[in-house]
């Protein structure tokens, strides 16, 4: 059972302190607001505006090699920046609370890795993660640090620009996009894809009923720093409404869910988490 101290403030970290009092099988949703303070922008702003270009759609990934060009091109600038991101003070909590038994479950819509890098166990990457590259052909799995090497030496006049965005990748000129050898699978002369659910695709039905179950078993989803714009993610939300579960939402801003979610909790995860770090007993 959790049970909590608090000296702080106000009002949201109440509401918070009050959503997790006694829970020990929470599932949990994140979004790309989890990752803002590490460095990796989010998609929306807090309004829920799409602040970005437009994402790289499965079907043009897979059936334009110009798309692929630029995608490679950008995500090799980006890639060092993502790669290196560390954990937040939420990240870190998330894996305390799971080292509790208040958590049991993680599901991210990112495809940064940050919460097994902050100890987290049960983890679902529900859109995939940017670490790992899948041949669409034959289904090789290949280090995306490896393919950043092929990148290089196929395209020497590549060059890592260092800022970061959403996707992993960077807003860099695209002028010599077009000149890059995009790299193939070396078993199967197939193409190679980032092992991430690209907007257009879809994810596992299997991992969608795992997490369904969760929820059904478990006694709240607490939801941080997700617009909820994408269905993939405000289903979890709806479904656990529909069950009469407890649901919070963390977010300094708008979000999909916010008509049907009783304890909304505006703010930054990191504030509003970080008392709460070794305060559990
Ligand atoms: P989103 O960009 O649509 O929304 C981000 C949300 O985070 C906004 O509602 C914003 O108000 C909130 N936010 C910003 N700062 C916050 C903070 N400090 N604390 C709490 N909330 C904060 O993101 P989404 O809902 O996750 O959906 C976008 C999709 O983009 C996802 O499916 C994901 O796959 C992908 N994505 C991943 C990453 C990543 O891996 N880090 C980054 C960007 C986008």
């Amino acid at each position: 059972m959790a049970k909590f101290t608090s000296n702080t403030r106000p009002n949201q970290q109440q509401q918070l302190i009050a959503f997790l009092r006694d829970k020990q099988n929470l599932t949990i949703l994140t979004g790309a607001g989890i990752s803002a303070g590490c460095g990796i922008p989010t998609y929306r702003d807090e309004a829920g505006n799409w602040r970005r270009p437009d994402p790289i759609q499965h079907k043009d990934f897979m059936s334009q090699n110009e798309t692929r060009q630029r995608y490679w091109f950008r995500s090799f600038s980006g890639w060092p920046a993502f790669a290196s991101a560390l954990p937040s003070p939420s990240h870190r909590i998330i894996a305390e609370m799971e080292s509790l038994k208040i958590v049991k479950l993680v599901v991210t819509q990112n495809v940064d890795r940050l919460h097994q890098k902050a100890g987290s166990l049960n983890v679902v990457d529900l859109h995939g993660r940017l670490d790992e590259v899948i041949c669409m052909s034959c289904a090789e799995f290949i280090s995306r640090q490896a393919v950043q090497k092929t990148l290089k030496r196929l395209n020497p006049f590549l060059f890592e620009h260092g800022n970061v965005a959403p996707d992993g990748d960077a807003d860099v000129p695209e002028d010599a996009a077009l000149s890059m050898v995009v790299p193939c699978c070396s078993s199967c002369g197939g193409i190679l894809k980032p092992n991430v659910v690209f907007f257009g695709d879809t994810v596992d039905k299997v991992i969608v009923q795992r997490i369904y179950q969760q929820i059904a078993n478990g006694d709240g989803l607490l939801i941080i720093g997700s617009s909820l714009q994408v269905f993939s993610g405000y289903r979890f939300c709806r479904r656990a409404v529909q069950q009469g579960k407890p649901v919070a939402s963390i977010n300094p801003g708008l979000s999909r869910g916010d008509d049907i979610i009783d304890t909304l909790i505006r703010g930054n995860s990191d504030e509003l988490l970080s008392p709460l770090a070794h305060n559990f007993y």
